[in-house]
């Protein structure tokens, strides 16, 4: 395995594989690599001939200075996970390679990043296509994988891919949890102990809205998932809503109760930690 670190060696290695007839599976990440991460990575070993992870902390979608601070950078542990993984080449710039002096132009995503978490978090989802941009011309693959932990982050980069003619088949992958339901997520680590208990309620209060929304209306599905978090005194509930998975609308009667049509999200606080959660309201 060969770990790159700037935009033009890493052209080059792509280049000079796709001149061999091979393709090229890209996940990318922010490293603090879980078995989350790693099953996006066998995912890709199943579709394409090399893997590309990315291991890149990116300034430009924080919106909290805390938070970027505060995210785990175990950068010789996520190398080694990926060399076990049978990852090809990890692509891990600095932010200085990245955002040189100078650097000013944006990829601006569309009314997708209008709605969920980007009123809260304004910028954010520009941040994530802006580097996603980046990442795409310097990898260059034929396929991204990306987590459905991140579902909008994932329909608008679906949309980018296409709106930009990348010609990059665009693949989400279902969300792998710990064996209690909890969302694998580099933040959890940042849990004490106690909270990683309490964060339990999120899976169930998702839980809980399935079984609301088999007879009840959108509102009852998200009042179920409210009582289970407000039941958890450590949590500090912040939004549940119910959506529609193609336009990320609000969802607010149902038509076919069928899957993959109508989903539902979460975002919940413990302390400073935010998690989120999310998941198909029908599924089989
Ligand atoms: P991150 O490092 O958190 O930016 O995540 C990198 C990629 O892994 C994104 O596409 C995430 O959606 C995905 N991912 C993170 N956690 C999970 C998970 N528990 N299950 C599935 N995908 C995940």
């Amino acid at each position: 395995m060969i770990t790159i670190t700037t935009p033009d060696e890493m052209r080059a290695w792509s280049m000079s594989r796709k001149s061999r007839g091979r393709t090229i599976g890209f996940v990318p990440t922010m490293g603090a690599l879980h078995d989350g991460h790693l099953r996006l990575v066998a995912d890709a070993t199943q579709r394409c001939d090399d893997v590309v992870v990315s291991i890149f902390v990116n300034p430009l979608q924080f919106n909290v200075d805390t938070d970027f601070d505060a995210y785990p950078r175990p950068i010789d542990d996520d190398v080694a996970a990926c060399a076990s993984a049978g990852v090809a080449a990890v692509y891990a710039p600095t932010a200085a390679v990245m955002y040189p002096r100078g650097f000013q132009t944006r990829v601006v995503p569309g009314a997708l990043a209008d709605l969920m978490e980007g009123p809260g978090r304004p910028g954010h989802f520009e941040g994530v296509t802006t580097v996603v941009s980046k990442l795409f011309g310097a990898v260059g693959p034929d396929v991204g994988i990306f987590g459905q932990k991140d579902y909008q982050q994932l329909r608008i980069i679906a949309r980018m891919a296409a709106d930009l003619d990348t010609g990059i088949e665009i693949v989400g992958h279902p969300i792998v949890r710990d064996s209690d339901g909890l969302a694998q997520s580099s933040r959890n680590v940042r849990l004490t102990p106690a909270q990683r208990d309490a964060a339990v309620v999120v899976p169930r209060s998702l839980d809980a809205a399935v079984a609301a929304a088999r007879s009840g209306t959108p509102a009852d599905a998200v009042d179920a998932a409210r009582s289970v978090v407000f039941a958890e005194p450590s949590a500090r509930w912040e939004y549940t809503t119910v959506f529609d998975a193609d336009d990320l609308t609000e969802v607010t009667r149902f038509g076919v109760r069928s899957p993959g049509r109508v989903r539902i999200a979460t975002a919940v606080w413990f302390d400073d930690v935010r998690l989120i959660d999310n998941r198909d309201l029908f599924e089989d």
